[in-house]
This record gives C-alpha cells, structure tokens and sequence, in this order.
C-alpha cells in the first residue's frame, strides 16, 4: 500500500519543513519533501496544520502490568515491589496481560508512541497481543535465577528461546534476552544469560542501579558497584539497554560509556518511588546514549511519552540550576533516534528519511495549550500536556486516525480491563 502525507510541517534531521510531502510506499519512506512523478497513493492524508514527528520510542516498559495503575501508591520502593506489585502480578491470567498490553498501546500510540522495548513475563501473550495491534517492539522475557532457582532460571531461559522462534516471521517485533536486575540473578546465571545474547545475536535489556538498597545488596555480595558487576558478567555491552541508572558514580559512567551501553532513562518512575533520577547531563557528558522510558503503569502511572519528555526537560534544569540542561533538542533526540539505536532499530526508524519505515505521528498544532506552536521540538517538551495525537502510523500502517484506533477494539479492552479490576479490588471474585 502506497500513503501520501503532504502538507505536514514535518521535524525532519535537518531541519524543520513548514510543508513537507512524504510518500510511503510499503511500509517504507521512499521520499521526503519532493514526491517522485511516478508515485501513486493507495490514501493520502492532507496534515495541513499538522506537525509530522518521527514515532517516539518508549525504550523501557512492562506493559502487562499496566492493568495494576494506580493500586499501590506512595510505597517505599522495596514494599512497593515486592508486597505489592510483585504479589499482584502473580494473580494475573495471559487473558489480563492481553488486554493490559493492548490498553498499553492504546495510550503509547495516544501520546506519539510507535515502538516499545519490553520485559515481560509472558511469552506468547506479550507478542500476540502486540503484533494484533500492528505495534512495534522489542520484546525480553524477564529471566531471574540463581543457585537458589536454577530450575526456575533455566526455564524462563527456554521461554525466551520459544518465543523468539514463535514470533520469529512477525516482522514488527524483535527480541533481546533480559536479565531482571544484578540483585535477581547470580553471577553464573548472567554469564550464561551474556553467553546466550552471544548464542542467539541479540542485545540485551535490564536494570541497573535503581535503588540505593540494590547498591548495598551488591556491596555486600560482591564487593563492587551493580554496573562493575554487570561488566564482570558481560552484560555491559553496545547493544545492551540499562534502564534507570540512577546511582551510577562517575567511573560507572565511564564504564557504561567505554562499553558504548545506552542508558533508559525513567524520569517518572524513579521519581514516583523516591529513588532520584538519572543524572543526565553526566551521563551525557560522559557519551552515553541516553534514551527514555516509561516504566510501567504501576510505577509512573503513566505511559505518555509527551509527558516523560515534558519532566526530562525540566528536572535536570532544576537541579543542575542550568537552563541549558537537557535542552528540548537533546530530549527529542532522547525519545527518537537515540531510542532507535538503543533497541538495535537504528537503521530502521527514528527519524524521517527516506530508506527507514514510516513510523510517524501526527499532532494536531491547533490544539489549546500547544498553539501557537512555535519551536515545534520545544511544543513537544514544554506544552504537551493534555495534547494527543491526531494520527500514528507503524510501519506504514495506519494504527489511530483522527484519534481513533483502527487495530485495536478500545471499547472491548475498556470492558475487559475494568472485569479484571474489579476483580484485583476484590469486588468482583466469583467471576
Ligand atoms: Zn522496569
């Protein structure tokens, strides 16, 4: 199918294009700014007043979780984890976590979303319900283990072996292998994890220094920083994602930087459960690729990348007290191309160019409080709030369209969500 975007004004890498024409011809970009003569539209979509943005990449999630919004709150990190979310997300059924990834990228897409980097722990449903949507991503089985478990450790291992050969012709999704956190797995078990990145070619996703508590844990244990245990295992490598980051010392990030790991930056949900943030600039200083995520709805409680973006331009001016800090240049950066390079996509989408696939999205700049537009990248990181997105495509596919879904039915996700709501509340336990 080939789709004519015209008269869009369109944030292209270089520069901004007041009316940009962009034809797509099965699922590719084939042309920005002057459309071939010969090229014909199967749809054209007219986005006069309309700003044309690359799909934003939300480079860490647990979108099965997002069913659990709002359900336990104002928790210290550990309580919140581990007697609250933890203990939850155990009563889920694969029915719950469909509806919950389709809820999920229901409001991915409202905020400009096109792709995710995911963990998980369910394989099969994640990818299902993902690929039903016509959505993009990057999908991990979450893998835990240790001498304590090294069956359960080995299972999860041959889950996410199965689900990358179930799902290995569905050309929107791709898989790394991801270890949970240097405090779940042992020393043995990431090495085996880092033997298979190795064994199947794919990157790696984790977490990394979010908590005070996690660099106690592995002092103790094993007398160094998570990130220097991390690089003693081999998981600190160029195609490895390390969300949070948050108590990396400077030798951490020199570490991070030599080793060329990106960096998921989950502004929100650090902030939510009282661990800090990411110290950015540093990280930036430092060379890091920087990238940005949401979390999950458990701990953000939100999944908006406008909103993520909004809150990485300002907390870093504020606490750096430097108004030049994590300038809405950089973040749109943080949210585009650096997230395609971190998810290993980086040849394939992030920016509008001809040759990548047409993962875009388009905002409408007469809404109120985003008009008048003015610098279109500022707009989007300081006068988002509220805006949603008019039109989203993924991989040329038109996925919402004035505002409506087209893959996915939102009234069906709404009733099946609000059953398992009531059912987490207790409301409802016959059913
Ligand atoms: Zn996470």
């Amino acid at each position: 199918m080939n789709i004519l975007i015209k008269n869009a004004c369109a944030i292209l890498p270089e520069g901004y294009d007041n009316c940009c024409a962009v034809a797509i011809r099965n699922g590719e970009i084939a042309a920005v700014g002057t459309v071939p003569a010969d090229f014909r539209a199967d749809k054209t979509i007219d986005a006069k007043g309309k700003l044309l943005t690359p799909g934003f990449i939300d480079a860490h999630t647990h979108v099965h979780m997002t069913a659990l919004r709002n359900r336990a709150d104002d928790l210290p990190f550990t309580a919140w984890l581990f007697e609250n979310v933890m203990p939850m997300e155990d009563t889920l059924t694969t029915q719950d976590a469909y509806w919950s990834v389709q809820l999920a990228i229901m409001e991915l897409l409202m905020s400009g979303a096109t792709c995710f980097l995911d963990m998980h722990m369910f394989p099969g449903t994640l990818g299902r319900a993902t690929v039903d949507a016509g959505m993009r991503a990057v999908l991990s089985r979450g893998l835990t283990g240790g001498a304590d478990d090294r069956e359960g450790g080995a299972r999860r291992i041959r889950e996410a072996k199965q689900d990358m050969e179930r799902f290995k012709d569905e050309k929107l999704l791709t898989f790394m292998v991801g270890p949970h956190a240097a405090y779940t797995c042992d020393e043995a078990y990431l090495k085996e994890v880092a033997a298979l990145a190795d064994e199947l070619g794919v990157g790696i996703h984790t977490h990394l220094s979010e908590s005070e508590d996690e660099q106690k844990t592995i002092r103790e244990r094993y007398g160094c920083t998570p990130a220097e245990f991390y690089d003693r295992c081999g998981i600190l490598r160029k195609n490895t994602v390390c969300a949070h980051c948050v108590q990396l010392n400077d030798s951490d990030m020199a570490l991070l930087a030599a080793r060329g790991t990106s960096v998921a930056h989950n502004a929100a949900s650090n902030m939510k459960l009282g661990n800090g943030f990411a110290d950015v600039p540093a990280l930036m200083a430092h060379g890091v690729n920087v990238c940005l995520g949401t979390d999950s709805a458990a701990s953000n409680n939100s999944l908006s990348m406008l909103r993520e973006m909004e809150l990485v331009s300002l907390i870093h001016k504020g606490t750096h007290r430097n108004a030049t800090a994590a300038s809405a240049s950089e973040v749109f950066d943080m949210a585009t191309k650096n997230g395609a390079k971190a998810v290993g996509l980086g040849d394939r989408v992030g920016e509008i160019k001809p040759g990548l696939r047409a993962d875009l999205a388009l905002f409408d700049m007469s809404s109120v409080g985003f008009f008048p537009i003015g610098d279109p990248k500022a707009a989007l990181c300081y006068s988002s709030a509220g805006l949603r997105a008019d039109t989203v495509l993924a991989d040329g596919r038109v996925l919402l369209e004035h505002g409506e879904f087209k893959t996915i039915d939102a009234e069906r996700v709404k009733f099946e969500i609000e059953k398992l709501d009531k059912r987490l509340s207790g409301k409802d336990l016959k059913k």
